[in-house]
């Protein structure tokens, strides 16, 4: 018994998706970009797909679970169950304009025509806004619509902008805003999701580790009980006695967040030698 995993085949979601994997430790060896691999040393099986037809896969059983974009699961509109998101490939989903049009708000789009390769997202967009637009779907290369004549305007994944800016348009509306996800079909039999659990346990721990650091430092043992409050740990943090007289050392964990606001004030409370390093696998 194994999980079916599907993945990206060749794209921009395949080196992280396989990364991912990597890092909750299942090792694929795919060397000659088959459909199908096994995993060694984990009970999973990873396909590997179009991104557009991942959703189908997943809701059909062929796949258990699978990993794309939101924008894709939200276009396909499968029954599908998004179980965690995953922090990459974020993008957003806008609508742009030629970059001399005088833009007046959503109903500048009344009437017009929208060339996208999103339609479904699109036209329940204007749909909840009451505004009629023509919508026109295309496979790929959206933003030289309105260049060629094609359209008014387009609607398309944006992420720094340079290509809206290249074809001469203006991103005038976010949509939507999407990232990686994981999804799983409606229900998995009962030994297909032990399995899921566990990776779902492991890309959390890994997802922590990621989020923290451990950090080492020498203070005065006068400022230990201050030092102390700064950095409460995942528990308590341990201190140990420096050979030195008068001092300790304290290791604990600090957030990614908060970081260097906490090493100001450790410093300020007379912390030396502060040490921080990265965790690789973090369990509560
Ligand atoms: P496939 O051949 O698998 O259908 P694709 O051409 O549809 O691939 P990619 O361009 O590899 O897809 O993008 C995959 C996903 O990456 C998108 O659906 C989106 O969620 C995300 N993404 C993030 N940033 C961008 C971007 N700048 N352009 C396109 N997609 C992006
Ligand atoms: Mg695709």
């Amino acid at each position: 018994m194994s999980l079916k995993i599907a993945i990206q085949k060749s794209g921009r979601l395949s080196e992280k998706s396989l990364g991912l994997l990597a890092e909750c430790g299942i090792k694929i060896n795919n060397g000659d970009r088959k459909l199908k691999a096994e995993a060694k040393n984990f009970p999973v099986e990873v396909l590997f797909l179009r991104d557009d037809d991942i959703p189908q896969y997943v809701e059909q059983g062929v796949a258990d679970i699978g990993i794309l974009g939101e924008n894709e699961v939200w276009e396909k509109d499968k029954k599908v169950t998004v179980v965690r998101k995953l922090g990459f490939a974020s993008c957003k989903l806008s609508l742009a304009i030629p970059k001399d049009e005088k833009y007046t708000g959503l109903g500048y789009f009344e009437g017009k025509k929208i060339a996208t390769s999103y339609p479904k997202i699109l036209e329940k967009f204007f749909k909840e806004k009451n505004i009629n637009v023509i919508i026109e779907e295309i496979g790929g290369s959206v933003e030289i619509a309105t260049g060629i004549g094609l359209a008014d305007a387009i609607f398309d994944i944006v992420s720094s902008g340079s290509t809206l800016l290249m074809n001469g348009l203006k991103e005038v509306e976010v949509v939507t805003k999407s990232e990686a996800v994981l999804i799983s079909g409606q229900s998995l039999p009962k030994d297909k999701q032990e399995i899921l659990d566990k990776l779902l346990f492991r890309m959390e721990a890994t997802k922590k580790a990621s989020e923290n650091k451990y950090i080492l430092l020498n203070a005065p043992n006068a400022s230990v009980d201050a030092i102390r409050k700064l950095l409460p740990g995942m528990k308590a943090p341990t201190i140990l006695p420096l050979a030195d007289e008068g001092w300790s050392s304290i290791h604990s964990v600090i957030g990614e967040d908060d970081f260097w606001e906490v090493i100001d004030q450790l410093k300020k409370n007379g912390a030396q030698g502060i040490l921080v390093v990265p965790i690789e696998k973090m369990i509560l």
